[in-house]
């Protein structure tokens, strides 16, 4: 992916966390890494996503050298970098604060398998320790608690997403903060059925060819 590419693709999702009511202001941040060249696109820090022009967007190394860009990246960089050296099928990081997902991040709890939705992360969405946002402790939280996951909860913060590209990564938030709401719901009225893991190897097993595969869509 060449940089500008990177820098429109930043634009585009940055907005559409807003749009998708995903963040508020510039609460947030993404990013997309090149492997081939170890370049990472990081969303600049606390800049709205509407005003933020391509420019804007920081581009940095694997080590966090900032190679252009005028402003300062997201003060979230060291987590993004952190899931891309744990985590080498992962090119993309989505962080949120939305809103039920954050709401079971406060609560302390994991996301199980309520709706069989929670596979855009895998079998649950863990949870991962409280750190203050920022921070080289909040980096290491968020890289464990991942583990092999998708999607992770970062207590009394919000939601990182990642994927093997940024519309995958994206895709995960929105999913993972419908089915915390449908958790929210449901423990508001009663006590909600769980799938079970046997269940969600089923699941797990038809994402692997839900869709489209490239070959069908090349017409497009
Ligand atoms: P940045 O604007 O620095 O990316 O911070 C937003 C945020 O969500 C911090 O966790
Ligand atoms: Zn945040």
């Amino acid at each position: 992916m060449t940089i500008d590419k990177q820098r429109e693709a930043i634009l585009k999702y940055g907005r559409k966390m807003l749009t998708s009511q995903l963040t508020t202001g510039a609460g947030g941040n993404l990013s997309i890494c090149d492997r081939t060249s170890g370049r990472v696109a990081i969303s600049p820090s606390g800049i709205e996503y509407f005003d933020m022009k391509p420019e804007d967007v920081v581009i940095t190394d694997l080590n966090g050298q900032v190679l252009e860009g005028k402003y300062k990246p997201s003060s979230e960089l060291g987590f993004h970098l952190a899931l891309y050296r744990e985590r080498q099928d992962v090119n993309a990081v989505v962080h949120t604060h939305s809103v039920y997902a954050t709401t079971m991040a406060c609560l302390g709890w994991e996301i199980p398998a309520v709706h069989y939705l929670v596979g855009f992360s895998g079998y649950k969405v863990p949870v991962a320790p409280y750190a203050t946002f920022g921070t080289d402790e909040l980096a290491q939280n968020v890289a464990k608690g991942i583990g092999a996951y998708n999607a992770v909860l970062l207590a009394n913060h919000g939601l990182v997403a990642v994927g093997s590209d940024i519309g995958r990564a994206f895709n995960t938030a929105e999913e993972i903060e419908l089915v915390a709401r449908i958790y929210y719901q449901t423990k508001a009225v009663g006590e909600p059925v769980i799938l079970p893991d046997q269940e969600m190897e089923r699941v797990l097993a038809k994402f692997a060819t839900y869709g489209q595969s490239p070959k069908d869509t090349d017409h497009v």
